[in-house]
């Protein structure tokens, strides 16, 4: 892997039985950068996210989280990783404050960085002011921005979201988009969809995912430059 990548994988593999889910995924991330996984619904992304989080074990290949490999050290190596699920790890009947400071917890933060912990991502992803409330009672928008904050309360050096805009209305998902590129200047972040504009809004680097293969990688800016189309490239495969 290249000095400064937070995130690279090889050859990572799944089978379900006999079935292939993933095939022989590589990608590398450095800091800073936002790679989009676009793909239609079976192509394989919530498996390779899965496998990229330590959630789900390869049946090939290996994946390392800031040099760290993933499967020689779990722990060490997922302390560096925040995920956001396609369905958000939300307790309705919890306040925003009280499920952050569990997600501390489960993310092992030290006790005395807590409270500092909680005040960045309640800043972070705008969220003053909800800290009683409890997360039930919160619209969709906020509550996936609670979902993330919950991805970033350890400050990981990579985030792997899963569909985040999936059944948000326009302006929620604007407000997200916003969000997700902050968070790329200072860290990796990896996301999934199958929405075009969303990869062209938001992402650094596309890779396009098609029965559990990449089908096609690429820079989002360069291929503006050269005038290619991501929509007729991704049509080719869908
Ligand atoms: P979606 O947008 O619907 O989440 P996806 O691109 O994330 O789609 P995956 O969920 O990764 O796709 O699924 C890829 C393939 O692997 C599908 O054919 C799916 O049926 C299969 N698959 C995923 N998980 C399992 C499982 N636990 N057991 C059996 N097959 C599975």
């Amino acid at each position: 892997p290249i000095a400064s990548s937070t995130i690279s994988a090889r050859g990572l593999s799944r089978y379900f039985g006999n079935r292939v889910a993933v095939r022989e995924i590589n990608l590398e991330l450095k800091h800073g950068e936002i790679l989009g996984f676009l793909g239609p619904n079976g192509a394989g992304k919530t498996t390779t996210m899965r496998m990229l989080t330590g959630n789900l074990a390869p049946s090939a290949g290996s994946v390392e989280i800031c040099g760290i490999d993933l499967l020689d050290r779990p722990r060490d190596a997922k302390a560096r990783i925040g995920y956001l699920p396609e369905i958000p790890p939300l307790y309705r009947e919890l306040t925003v404050n009280e499920y952050l400071q569990l997600a501390a917890r489960l993310h092992r933060v030290n006790n005395a960085k807590i409270r500092f912990a909680l005040d960045s991502v309640v800043q972070r992803c705008g969220l003053n002011d909800t800290g009683k409330r409890l997360i039930g009672s919160l619209s969709k928008g906020y509550q996936q921005r609670v979902g993330i904050a919950q991805a970033i309360i350890h400050d990981p050096d990579v985030i792997i979201l899963d569909e985040p805009t999936v059944g948000l209305d326009p302006n929620q998902i604007r407000e997200i988009r916003t969000l997700i590129r902050e968070l790329g200047t200072e860290r990796s972040v990896i996301l999934s969809t199958h929405l075009l504009p969303e990869v062209e809004s938001v992402c650094d680097r596309v890779q396009i995912m098609h029965k559990g293969s990449t089908v096609f990688s690429d820079s989002v800016n360069g291929l503006k430059q050269k005038g290619i189309s991501l929509e007729e490239i991704f049509m080719q495969f869908t």
